[in-house]
């Protein structure tokens, strides 16, 4: 029998990279590699990159030449070859000036092709010269109609990508460029795709989309399915016990979604939906299609339709031409919706984006005040959160070890890390009722309630 190859693939940014690599796995699994937690002897290394923000990109120049050493010390070392490859979305930006930077790289190829990784590594393998791809096309329905049909088990808590790209053009931000257009997978592909995962033992599922709330599959007998007709169908399948989906649009929040909200007991009440900013102004000049006002509206329904129903969101400060009343506004919309999670960003020029040749750019200090005080406001709102929790019952799906003897670590469904102990490591992927005692500002510590409360899958593993 051959020896496995050595696959160590790296993952920067959001879990839209998360789910490809993952794929990217299951597309190589085949030619023989299994992958390793570290680059060091490997025989390919892809780095699964994210082109958001400046540093996201400059981190993966950094993490290249610690690669080309691993790389040098394993050809030196009888020759054998590691093949590097840069993939997602700085290759798709940044192709032919990766390659020209970078000569130890051999393969460059961005988010649609990576089906094509097989025809990619043999090309890079042949043995006369040395063999530079670069494969940067769009097609993403091409991509998912050409992965293999089969996909692996990802553990009691998933990934499902079933929307691709944008189509809403925000000024600051690179991901129409990178991901190319919007496109849904058929509705009946994403049904065979969570059965898939739930035999192998997954309990909840996390639909993903650049824009997921956009999504319009085909439907299986013609039509489209809305996202909420599709969150519908996803709740018949037995053995899926919590659905969560990210990345909401406000704009894109519609009847049916919000009466999903409403009517499915195994959607988590727990949504992250951007907001980016309050100052209309500033939202009108980033293109985002909403106006503060549109924002409080949609989640005042949401909130009506789900009452236990509770936001994250992201927020840029420091956008072109945002004043000290525009970030005020900022500030209120905080105040006023309460989100339980966050992230916030200082807003970083990217290349070929609108904003980045708007005037007015936000001076660095002033970006760094405001973005200091949504911080410790932001702060504030979780660990109010967190500690509101104290006292109350939850249900937690227990994943992994804690990192004390004896310790499991479960996931609320506010995605609050919940730490428990006593209980046996079997019973990992269960659902157990916990009353929550202790409350930190980004976990919660919880004890058992009641045996009788909990699910009967204590024994159950992945598979
Ligand atoms: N599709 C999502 C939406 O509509 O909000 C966002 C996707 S993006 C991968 C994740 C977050 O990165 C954005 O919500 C935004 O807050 C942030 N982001 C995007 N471009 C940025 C930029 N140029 N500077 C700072 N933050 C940025
Ligand atoms: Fe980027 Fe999201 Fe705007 Fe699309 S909707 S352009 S992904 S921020």
């Amino acid at each position: 029998m051959t020896e496995p190859k050595k696959l160590f693939v790296k993952t920067y940014g959001c879990q839209m990279n998360v789910y490809d690599s993952q794929r990217m796995q299951d597309v190589l699994a085949p030619l023989g590699y299994q992958s390793v937690d570290s680059a060091e002897g490997a025989d390919m290394v892809i780095l699964n990159t994210c082109h958001i923000r400046e540093k996201a990109a400059e981190k993966v120049f950094s993490d290249l030449g610690r690669v080309r050493k691993h790389k040098e010390a394993k050809e030196a070392n009888g020759g054998e070859k590691m093949i590097v490859a840069v993939a997602g979305c700085v290759a798709q930006a940044e192709g032919a000036e990766l390659m020209k930077r970078e000569p130890m790289v051999d393969m460059v190829f961005g988010p649609q092709t990576y089906h094509r990784l097989p025809e990619m590594v043999a090309r890079a393998n042949r043995a006369i010269g040395r063999n530079r791809i670069i494969d940067t096309d769009f097609p993403a329905e091409e991509k998912f109609d050409h992965l293999p049909q089969q996909v692996s088990s990802q553990g009691y808590s998933a990934f499902l990508a079933i929307q691709e790209g944008c189509d809403k053009f925000c000024t600051f931000c690179v991901v129409p460029y990178t991901r190319g257009a919007e496109y849904s997978r058929p509705g009946a592909d994403v049904i065979r795709e969570a059965r898939q995962l739930v035999a192998h033992g997954t309990r909840e599922l996390t639909l993903l989309g650049q824009n997921v709330n956009a999504y319009h599959g085909e439907a299986p007998n013609g039509g489209e399915w809305t996202l909420g007709r599709l969150l519908r169908e996803l709740a018949e399948i037995d053995g899926l016990d919590r659905i969560r989906y990210t990345t909401s649009h406000p704009r894109d929040v519609d009847d049916d979604l919000i009466s999903a909200h409403r009517d499915i007991k195994k959607l988590m009440p727990f949504l992250h939906l951007p907001v980016q900013a309050g100052g209309d102004r500033v939202l009108q000049a980033m293109n985002r299609k909403h106006t503060n006002a549109d924002y409080r509206e949609i989640a005042k329904r949401l909130k009506d339709a789900c009452p236990d129903l509770a936001l994250s969101s992201d927020f840029i400060v420091g956008f072109p031409g945002e004043s000290d009343k525009d970030f005020e506004d900022t500030m209120d919309i905080v105040r006023d919706i309460t989100f339980i999670q966050a992230f916030s960003f200082k807003y970083s020029p990217r290349p070929g984006t609108p904003a980045s040749a708007m005037e007015m750019q936000v001076p660095e200090k002033v970006k760094t005040e405001r973005i200091m005080r949504l911080q410790v406001l932001l702060a504030e709102q979780q660990l109010a959160f967190n500690r509101n929790s104290v006292g109350k019952e939850m249900d937690v799906l227990l994943e992994r070890r804690g990192k004390y003897e004896g310790q499991l670590v479960g996931k609320s469904p506010y995605m609050q890390p919940v730490h428990v102990s006593g209980l046996p490591e079997t019973a990992l992927g269960s659902i157990v009722r916990l009353k929550i005692t202790e409350a930190l500002p980004n976990s919660l510590g919880g004890e058992l309630v009641d045996a009788t409360k909990n699910d009967q899958k204590s024994e159950r593993n992945v598979a």
